[in-house]
């Protein structure tokens, strides 16, 4: 007779979600990009580095992470017969396009409140990349509209005043908004979208034939990280979840990933505990600001991109990029590790960043 299921796996069949990605996104292998940063002589056995393709999830408006946790919202909002998204972001959101594309494709309202968590307004930020799509999705796109209500509160992961007022403003209108908080992390079902991920990664490994022992995420909102957490504590093979901050404020990034997992582990099974130890986010390559590159971020995109063609984007992936090939390079990920990049999107922003690609210094890193 077949094991019984374990219980997180149960519940998490239960809880409705919708049907706006492919189906298991593709795992590849990057042997280039692994020959560069491990050369066979140095290290015995081969080290391994395959890519989970979570920018390559959907076929709405590019996917990425947030459509895999906006599965389970947009299902609630459905469920509380809600007729407009609401959330938040910077100028260049992935998330709230994100939200404006799920919002297309269920026929909701989208109302973004895209505020300038960015310290820097390189040519054309606010017309193109993130808010061109959303603008072309039909999306409610406000920007600025924090200063008007008593002042911008700048980047940050928690809760936004804006976002209420544009909440009153749809009911004034007689909608029923959803509100969606920043990165659709700290909100109750913000995590599982990324326990379903690593379900999904278990299964692929078995048809694979591989054990993926590190897996590697970028972490700023917490619930791509948070999910993957728990199911790893969940199925209990002892892998390693390394988060790599790009918040530029880790202490808040890793308080949220840790309450975030907690509250997803409790909800899917109350027996289920996550350990201290299975929350590591390395704090060193956030380059000091959340969404501005450095030397190191633009290295690693150069080198992902010019090994095995992987394009990743300078607020996000660039850094976790930079993190994980760090981490190969000094020792901390060893000999015969098989390890995973979570891509998690974001390359619809990259145009918005032109510019740092035309610098003497951007031409020839390696
Ligand atoms: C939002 C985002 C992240 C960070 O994920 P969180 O779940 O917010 O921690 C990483 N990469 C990309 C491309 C993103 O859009």
């Amino acid at each position: 007779m077949a094991d019984p299921e374990p219980t997180y796996l149960n519940t998490l069949r239960l809880i409705p979600k919708l049907p706006f990605l492919f189906g298991p996104s593709p795992i590849q292998a990057l042997p280039r990009l692994t020959r560069a940063i491990s050369p066979p002589t140095s290290c015995d056995p081969r080290i391994t580095i395959h890519a989970k393709r979570e920018d390559c999830n959907s076929p709405l408006a590019y996917g990425g992470n947030k459509v895999r946790k906006l599965v389970y919202l947009v299902a609630d909002a459905q469920a509380h017969a809600c007729t407009a998204l609401v959330s938040v972001g910077g100028i260049q959101s992935n998330h709230t396009r994100a939200v404006t594309a799920v919002a297309a494709a269920a026929g909701l309202q989208a109302v973004t409140v895209q505020e300038r968590w960015v310290p820097i307004d390189p040519p054309l930020y606010a017309q193109t990349g993130n808010i061109l799509l959303s603008r072309l999705m039909g999306g409610d796109v406000r920007v600025g509209i924090g200063e008007e209500g008593g002042g911008e509160e700048g980047f940050g992961i928690g809760h936004k005043e804006a976002t209420r007022r544009v909440c009153r403003e749809v009911e004034e209108k007689g909608g029923k908004p959803y509100y969606i908080p920043a990165g659709a992390s700290d909100h109750e079902l913000g995590g599982l979208g990324f326990v379903d991920c690593m379900v999904e990664i278990a299964g692929q490994e078995r048809e694979l034939g591989i054990f993926f022992d590190t897996v590697i995420v970028c972490s700023v909102t917490g619930s791509s990280h948070a999910g993957l957490i728990v199911g790893a504590v969940a199925e209990g093979r002892g892998r390693k979840v390394i988060g790599i901050d790009a918040s530029g404020k880790p202490e808040e990034t890793k308080e949220q990933v840790t309450r975030i997992a907690r509250n997803t582990a409790k909800l899917l099974d109350p027996d289920l505990e996550i350990p201290d130890s299975a929350i590591i986010l390395d704090d060193r390559f956030h380059e000091g600001v959340y969404g501005v590159p450095g030397p190191s971020t633009i290295k690693a995109m150069q080198l992902a991109a010019r090994t095995d063609a992987v394009i990743t984007d300078p607020v996000y992936e660039g850094k976790s990029m930079a993190g994980m090939i760090q981490l190969i390079r000094e020792g901390t990920i060893g000999p015969g590790s098989n390890v995973l990049y979570v891509h998690l999107g974001g390359q619809p922003a990259l145009n918005a960043y032109s510019s740092y690609f035309e610098t003497e210094s951007a031409k020839d890193v390696q």
